[in-house]
């Protein structure tokens, strides 16, 4: 739905500045900044080699004077480790993105990074370590080899190609007549739904960041393209923290913390195992899911 995906694409958006913005553009942080956000305090400092250690606690948070969106969120993800967010539209999983990227100020309680206020570190050095691979990522209009070098803008030829392997994507690229000097639209004609989440992946391997939010599919993918999705995206997440908006039960049954999100709370948390022994909403959506999936097979 709209509601769910605009607030990522806006974010990825954003995320893109930023990715192209690694090579020391700087100015395009200060645009952010001055438009939108708070400056850095004073003493914040940048946080390199980032390990991926996330802790919520106690976090509330509103939109400006409307009601309160998230309500005394708590968890913690250690590095390497995959959260997937379940819930319905306006849970409010795309805030905790929002809140975790830092594009919002908590109002009460605090976000922790390997152990560091988020306020204390630096919005770029903080982002620069994110990386972001959506169902609907953005394209540039340019050549296929320098839309994944945006992942990393001082890339040589052959890593983008490394990583274009890596994320099963060297196959197609290979297959087109001008191979990686095609040229997209920035509406990725030319190139299936499938073959734009490759790339993204591709992006992202080349970006290596310690930090990942997916955004799952939802729409249809044939079987074989899937297929390579999926395994890409394990490669990826491999040894980085991994917030996932999961929609597949395969995604987040193998999730080291499943948080279940509705109307801004968590009203359920845990691993698959454990929530299926709570009997509780969570176990209800298992069930009907199978049920769907019986149904339809
Ligand atoms: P989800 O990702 O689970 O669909 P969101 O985090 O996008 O949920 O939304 C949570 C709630 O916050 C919803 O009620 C939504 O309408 C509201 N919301 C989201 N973004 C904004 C915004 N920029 N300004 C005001 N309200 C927003």
């Amino acid at each position: 739905s709209r509601q769910f995906t605009r607030p990522l694409n806006d974010l990825a958006n954003q995320f893109n500045m930023i990715l192209s913005a690694v090579a020391g553009a700087e100015r395009v942080f200060q645009i952010i900044d001055e438009q939108e956000e708070r400056e850095d305090e004073k003493e914040a400092i940048r946080l390199n080699d980032m390990k991926g250690d996330i802790e919520f606690k106690s976090v509330d948070f509103a939109y400006e004077d409307e009601q309160q969106t998230l309500k005394d969120i708590n968890f913690h993800a250690a590095p390497g480790q995959t959260v997937a967010l379940v819930g319905p539209t306006g849970a409010g999983k795309t805030t905790i993105i929002s809140l975790l990227s830092r594009f919002y100020e908590t109002d009460t309680g605090s976000i922790l990074i390997d152990g560091k206020e988020i306020t204390s570190i630096t919005r770029d050095s903080l982002r620069s370590q994110m990386g972001v691979v959506l169902q609907d990522s953005t394209l540039f209009h340019t050549t296929i080899r320098e839309n994944i070098r945006y992942g990393r803008l001082q890339a040589a030829n052959e890593e983008v190609e490394q990583a274009a392997k890596s994320a099963h994507a060297h196959e197609f690229i290979s297959n087109l007549p001008e191979g990686y000097d095609t040229v997209l639209d920035s509406d990725g004609k030319g190139v299936s739904h499938g073959q734009r989440q490759l790339l993204s992946i591709a992006r992202a391997m080349l970006a290596d960041p310690a930090l990942l939010i997916l955004d799952e599919a939802t729409s249809s993918i044939d079987t074989v393209t899937e297929m390579k999705i999926n395994d890409a995206l394990g490669k990826l997440m491999k040894g980085r923290t991994s917030f996932v908006i999961a929609h597949r039960l395969n995604t987040i049954r193998s999730a080291d913390l499943i948080l279940v999100l509705q109307h801004g709370e968590i009203i359920e948390k845990g691993t698959h195992r454990e929530l299926l022994h709570q009997k509780g909403f969570y176990a209800d959506l298992v069930q009907a899911q199978q049920a769907e999936n019986h149904a339809s097979s």
